[in-house]
């Protein structure tokens, strides 16, 4: 055991655990030594996210309460195990909390995105103070962290990674316009992607004084309030009166399923990004579909190569996605982040142990 993990014992270290719905408890976290290819790290910055939300209002299918939450993280390595390369302790690390299995019908596909194993396999529990990163990760998702990348933006290695997934299957043009439906952080990390891939024109509809004024200030050309302003005719006059060549839908909702898809242009795409509640179906006009030429596309999740990507932008640090974490807390004031993003008053907000 090196010196730096053995006087960690000697101190008290935590992790939040979800016990049962809207209630989280700050529980003695002893973290194991790191196994064969692991690393086990110091969480220097652990990111909000909707998907903790969801978990923390009503439980998550896959796991049982009481449940470590978290996933999108930086920290500092203390410890790497048997047959580590390429980390050593002390080194500044970015990782996705999920990498696939790499032998399974999908991943022999290139489909990796939909691993069963990456997702059940997924790394929980950032919100705290230590994290084992499992082999599978550390081999193919984990990254050394530029220094000068501050920890927080790092932490935004897993959406930015979804994102840049979508944005590879929609393949935006630099001639094109594109609309994006919901402006909460994935809406706004979808802009900052497309602006710095040099896309002309890009346009958000949304709700909420606080965020549409946030798509503003972060870059979108035009922001429209769906509350206040007529959407569907805003939307058919962009791009010369044919409407945007790409929508891209980022509310999870069915609403706004079918917003997107009624937005788009004749021959364009429409990217159902968001993924909608259990039991929900989305009505599609076949002729609409058939005679307009549309292609519908759902990415979900991510492949090896989009974190490579998001890893680079981030690294460059031309897309400015640090601007999305409006909010700094401790650790121990958890339950306070979950009751801001409950009500929506939060686009990101750093968790610090
Ligand atoms: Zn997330
Ligand atoms: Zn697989």
């Amino acid at each position: 055991m090196s010196a730096a993990v053995a006087s960690l014992q000697s101190i008290r270290l935590r992790r939040a655990m979800l016990v049962s719905p809207r209630h989280l408890e700050i529980r003695d976290f002893i973290p194991p030594r790191p196994g064969p290819g692991e690393v086990l790290l110091h969480v220097r910055c652990a990111l909000s996210c909707g998907t903790d939300l969801k978990a923390w209002r009503r439980g998550h299918p896959l796991w049982k309460m009481p449940m470590p939450l978290g996933h999108e993280f930086s920290g500092v390595v203390a410890e790497v195990g048997e047959g580590v390369e390429g980390f050593k302790a002390g080194d500044e690390i970015m990782a996705a909390p999920t990498a696939p299995c790499g032998e399974c019908f999908y991943c022999g596909r290139g489909q990796e995105n939909l691993c069963a194993a990456a997702i059940e396999k997924m790394v929980l529990g950032a919100y705290g103070d230590m994290l084992l990163l499992p082999a599978h990760i550390v081999r193919s998702n984990a990254f050394v962290k530029p220094h000068d990348l501050p920890f927080e933006e790092a932490a935004l290695l897993e959406p930015l990674s979804c994102v840049v997934h979508a944005q590879a299957m929609a393949k935006p043009e630099k001639h094109e316009t594109v609309l994006i439906v919901g402006a909460g952080p994935f809406g706004l990390l979808h802009m900052m992607a497309l602006r710095s891939a040099g896309v002309r024109e890009v346009v958000i509809v949304g709700r909420g004084d606080a965020r549409l004024r946030w798509a503003g200030e972060f870059g979108a050309d035009r922001v429209i309030d769906s509350r206040r302003q007529d959407a569907a005719a805003i939307a058919s006059r962009l791009n010369g009166g044919f409407g945007p060549d790409l929508v891209i839908e980022c509310t999870g909702q069915v609403e706004g399923w079918t917003d997107a898809l009624a937005r788009t242009r004749r021959g364009g795409r429409v990217v159902f990004f968001g993924g909608c509640p259990p039991g929900t179906a989305l009505s599609v006009d076949t002729r609409r579909m058939h005679y307009d030429g549309l292609t519908l596309l759902a990415p979900f999740h991510y492949r090896p190569r989009d974190v490579r990507r998001s890893y680079e932008l981030l690294a460059e640090g031309g897309l400015g996605a640090g601007r999305i974490i409006n909010e700094h807390r401790r650790l121990s004031d958890l339950s306070e982040v979950f009751s801001m993003m409950d009500r929506s008053a939060v686009l990101k907000c750093a968790v610090i142990p």
